[in-house]
């Protein structure tokens, strides 16, 4: 093949079987000449003719335009890329076929940088349409076609799916849906096929879904071959419950005994709890974690930020201390000499529950035997950090359980995380208003401080957001052209620097007018113990008016804090809005949040708002995000440890990944699925990958 290999593998193009799999966006018919009289504007065709007049003009812009004729009328083409060696082929007298859309103008018909082809007498037309593929790495479409059209015939496109169960669903074998894809016949209307409801596309859809199936599948199974350590003394549990100052609610009793009962077996627990913000999970995993103690095992639990490790050691310590057990916190801004203290007594044992940041995995905490690890806001971490802490108990795995505010649908969660369990806490605690969010433009700030003025006068605690700078990793990326497009990327430092700078000033300002009023401050350049020092603060109600940069965004929990603003609230994601948000609306006081924002938004900046404004509920708000950027956005392959789907969308495929669960379910074998055949087409052997 006189194909770049290089070019190519870049795609992830390595064999042709992923060549075949590299399926056209649209179609051109090139099948068909249409006379130049019979042209409809807009309407893409081709047409052959004799160039009649070519006329190169320097200005205003260098451009070549040329003249073409048929029988029935004449078409101007034009050019503003081109080369000498064009021009000289394009002389007057030569037949031309060409194809574009053409458009009126003021002389008529034309066409701006069409295709074309220099024609010869008796020139054949092609019997098929011509498919459009993505083009990337440089690879023109011609060598795109001529290796694609290669590789179908080299190719065996084995049926992975019986007949019979095809038949069922109404869709195509395997190989006639693929080669119908790659060259349909012209009778085949080229709008119908660039539309993925179209059986051959469905055929293919599900295809990839059930590669999907049966790779989760064997990574379940190959988990549940793995040991743990089984935790079934329920004695500390029941009287860490007995101590709690409150009942729980229905959802966080039955997601706690079906942890309970996971806790139990010899497998490892692999279960992540999703539940709205404030919801109350870390009390389930409190439960947890003294159920691992009980039987005589350690715990960690990791939060993603300094300030929230912190606060789950000051909100545990006091009840695992009445329990018996010793508590202590490892961050990475705790004193060497500490340190060392607690991972001396954490290797003797002495240490039962062990809390902090990636530090935790990151300075090589040795366990004397870890049976719980506990990821608080997993969907901050990465795979990776979650497979080295758990690499750490030699033999045996300890069980996991990993908690979310960031609701990923269910349906989401299960196609994607290789062999994850979901519980979901669908119920707040008692007495929780709901929070009215407002919007309000920035030109209204003024009145919004003395709003706040009366409010922190009246003892109700605020938080006030700083906006981010430029447009940060979590939001959808067209921030930047919301906020007046040209502005040039500035380094994370940079970035950083400004924001600080930005809290600064806030704090200043506001304490200014809000004397005398304490106003706090918290960022993320403070020294960990000023930190900590200013949330203790904040949390006993020292502090009316607490200023901080989205190092609030997870997890802290401020009961007595009812007012939140959110500054330049347009430039926030959906999830992080709805987190932020999450701070307030924690205790039996009426909460409000108030979303400010700079006109003029940009319509997703402007949905995302209403989307805030109209709803409290995290799941439902993780829909809309979801459809605003898609789950590649949501779940980066990174984080989801799963290589995103290609042409399947949970979404609109939902039947098909119904079918595919189902199929794949039957277990590969009784269902007569091809299994090896899939994962070797869709991921040539790194499935492993899956494993994560
Ligand atoms: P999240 O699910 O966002 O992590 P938390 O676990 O921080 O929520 O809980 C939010 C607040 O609700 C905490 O102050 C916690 O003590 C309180 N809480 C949790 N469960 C209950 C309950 N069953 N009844 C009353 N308050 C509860
Ligand atoms: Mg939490």
């Amino acid at each position: 093949m006189d194909i770049d290999i290089e070019r190519f593998a870049r795609l992830g193009i390595r064999r042709a079987q992923d060549l075949v799999l590299q399926l056209p966006l649209r179609y051109e018919d090139l099948t068909r000449i249409t006379p130049i009289g019979d042209l409809v504007p807009g309407v893409p065709a081709q047409v052959e003719g004799e160039v009649v007049r070519v006329e190169v003009r320097p200005r205003p812009r260098r451009t070549l335009t040329i003249e073409l004729a048929d029988a029935s009328g004449r078409i101007g083409l034009r050019f503003f890329h081109f080369y000498g060696s064009q021009v000289k082929q394009l002389q007057a007298g030569r037949r031309l076929r060409v194809s574009g859309e053409p458009r009126s103008s003021l002389f008529g018909f034309e066409m701006v940088h069409p295709q074309y082809r220099v024609a010869h007498p008796g020139m054949a037309l092609p019997d098929r349409l011509t498919p459009v593929y993505p083009s990337a790495a440089g690879i023109s479409q011609a060598s795109l076609r001529r290796a694609i059209g290669q590789a179908l015939e080299c190719t065996e496109l084995v049926e992975t799916v019986p007949g019979r169960r095809l038949a069922d669903l109404g869709l195509p074998g395997f190989a006639g849906a693929l080669r119908l894809l790659h060259g349909p016949p012209p009778d085949v209307k080229a709008p119908a096929l660039a539309d993925r409801s179209h059986p051959a596309w469905r055929r293919i859809i599900l295809d990839e879904l059930l590669a999907q199936q049966v790779s989760l599948r064997r990574a379940r199974a190959a988990r549940s071959a793995l040991a743990a350590e089984p935790l079934a003394d329920g004695g500390l549990a029941a009287r860490l419950l007995g101590n709690l100052p409150f009942e729980l609610t229905g959802a966080q009793r039955r997601a706690w005994s079906r942890i309970r009962d996971d806790l139990a077996r010899a497998q490892p627990m692999n279960r992540l709890l999703q539940g709205d913000v404030g919801s109350g999970k870390t009390v389930v995993a409190a439960l947890a974690a003294a159920q691992a103690i009980g039987s005589g095992h350690q715990v960690a639990i990791m939060a993603p930020t300094e300030i929230l490790a912190d606060q789950h050691a000051r909100k545990l310590r006091p009840w695992f201390e009445a329990i018996g057990i010793r508590v202590e916190l490892l961050t990475g801004s705790v004193r060497e000499r500490d340190k060392r203290r607690v991972r001396e007594a954490v290797a003797t044992r002495e240490v039962g529950l062990l809390i902090g940041t990636h530090a935790l995995i990151e300075q090589g905490v040795e366990f004397s035997s870890l049976g719980l690890v506990v990821v608080d806001e997993q969907h901050r971490f990465g795979v990776a950090q979650r497979i080295r802490l758990t690499g750490k108990s030699g033999e045996r795995l300890p069980h996991q359980l990993m908690m979310s505010a960031t609701p990923i649908p269910r349906t989401l969660a299960m196609t994607y995380y290789a062999d994850l369990e979901v519980t979901v806490i669908d119920e707040l605690p008692p007495g929780r208003s709901p929070i009215v969010t407002r919007l309000l433009p920035e030109s209204r700030r003024e009145e919004l401080v003395e709003r706040v003025a009366a409010a922190a006068g009246a003892g109700r605690q605020v938080y006030w957001v700083c906006p981010l700078i430029e447009e940060a990793a979590d939001t959808d990326g067209e921030a930047g052209a919301a906020s007046g497009g040209g502005r040039r990327p500035i380094s994370r430092r940079q970035r950083e620097a400004l924001e600080l700078q930005t809290a600064i000033e806030t704090h200043r300002e506001l304490s200014e007018a809000l004397a005398p009023l304490v106003v706090g401050l918290v960022h993320g350049r403070l020294p960990a113990v000023e930190k900590q020092a200013v949330m203790e603060a904040f949390g006993r109600g020292d502090i009316a008016v607490l200023v901080a940069t989205t190092v609030i965004e997870v997890g802290v929990d401020v009961p007595n804090a009812s007012l939140m603003v959110v500054e330049h609230a347009e430039r926030f994601g959906l999830a992080q809005l709805h987190q932020l948000r999450g701070r307030v609306g924690r205790g039996t006081a009426r909460s409000a949040c108030v979303l400010m924002y700079r006109a003029p938004l940009s319509p997703t900046a402007r949905s995302r708002l209403r989307i805030m404004q109209e709803s409290n509920d995290g799941f439902e708000i993780a829909r809309h995000d979801l459809m605003l950027r898609g789950p590649g956005e949501i779940l980066g392959a990174r984080q989801s440890g799963v290589p995103l789907l290609r042409y399947a969308d949970l979404e609109r495929d939902a039947d098909l990944v119904e079918v595919a669960r189902e199929l794949a379910g039957a277990d590969g074998a009784g269902s007569g699925l091809r299994v090896d055949e899939l994962l070797d087409r869709w991921y040539g052997g790194r499935e492993d990958f899956l494993r994560a």
